[in-house]
């Protein structure tokens, strides 16, 4: 039964280099930069969001630039992998693509049987497929068509996010019990949940897929550190601040701290720590990208929520310059 989450909304991870990782996810890999804002719990560093034309939640990838952060080590209690989907018959591309841009990568292997995956990294380290899989039919809304890539070939939003634990039923039971997801699939210590598709048309839920959470149990390794290279969060959507109140409620009937409601401008947002202890967030999909920027001019100049206006002066001194991709992109 659906429990109000329709997938994922965004994910955050870390970078380094706030150029770089512009560069690698616009050029690359042909997503939109849709948002220059800033950390808002530490406003001298950039936060930066990727997604569709719009931003729409289940596209959107962000970073904290955290240049001073300590490198991430993988090990459980991480997302491991963040998963962009892309059409069937598009791999031959991208395997072109990354070989002429000389970026490394593995496969493309199958997995279960309706996935062909290529596996690769940025230049942080962090780990990002590429499945291709027959859903991005359904999903060319998120092509972002000013982008480099031809449409026909281009990401389609996220596809899934891969949890490592070290071991799974807890971490389980609040996927199925509280966010709504089902078990479909196992191989081994590899195990898929999906929000059924039928509820994705639901009233505000113009998003579809992005709806995948695989749990990998690795038992034998360490303790993840979240760092350079590491998902920091993974945001699941909402619709409503209605059902955002009564996951809430849920998550900690449950027996799991969550934090207050927080706005964080473009959405609403609770976080909690499921039981393998990845940091949760249930993110609603209103009000979106377009609250301060027109659809053309997103992600083109640094934007600051309006209680950090006043201080846009001194913080435009400490951040570090940054070359955005221009408008209609190239
Ligand atoms: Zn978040």
């Amino acid at each position: 039964m659906n429990r109000g989450i329709f997938g994922i909304h965004h994910v955050t991870a870390i970078t380094s280099d706030a150029q770089r990782n512009i560069d690698f996810y616009t050029n690359s890999l042909g997503l939109r930069f849709v948002k220059l804002t800033v950390n808002q719990d530490d406003p001298t560093s950039y936060h930066l969001y990727y997604g569709d034309e719009l931003g729409r939640p289940g596209t959107i990838l962000t970073f904290f630039h955290w240049p001073d952060a300590p490198r991430g080590h993988r090990g459980t209690s991480e997302v491991i992998a963040t998963s962009f989907l892309i059409p069937e018959n598009s791999i031959n591309y991208w395997i072109d693509r990354l070989r002429s841009k000389q970026i490394e990568f593995r496969g493309p292997y199958k997995r279960f049987d309706d996935e062909q995956v290529i596996t690769l990294h940025d230049p942080d380290g962090l780990e990002l497929e590429l499945v291709a899989h027959k859903s991005a039919e359904e999903r060319t809304v998120h092509v972002w068509k000013g982008g480099l890539i031809p449409a026909k070939q281009a990401i389609r939003g996220f596809y899934s996010v891969t949890l490592s634990e070290e071991g799974y039923e807890r971490t389980a039971s609040v996927l199925t019990d509280e966010l709504g997801f089902m078990p479909t699939r196992q191989d081994g210590s590899r195990f898929r949940y999906e929000i059924p598709n039928g509820d994705a048309a639901s009233p505000g839920e113009e998003s579809r897929g992005a709806n995948i959470v695989y749990v990998l149990c690795i038992p034998y390794t360490q303790q993840a550190v979240i760092g350079i290279g590491s998902v920091h969060h993974v945001a699941w959507r909402t619709p409503t601040d209605e059902q955002q109140m009564v996951l809430r409620r849920n998550i900690v009937r449950a027996g799991l701290n969550a934090t207050p409601v927080i706005d964080r401008f473009y959405f609403h947002s609770v976080y909690f720590r499921e039981p393998g202890g990845i940091l949760f967030e249930i993110a609603t999909n209103p009000p979106g990208f377009m609250i301060d920027e027109k659809l053309e001019d997103l992600g083109t100049h640094l934007v600051l929520p309006p209680w950090l206006e006043s201080m846009r002066k001194d913080l435009e001194k400490v951040l570090p310059r940054v070359q955005l991709p221009k408008k209609d992109t190239e």
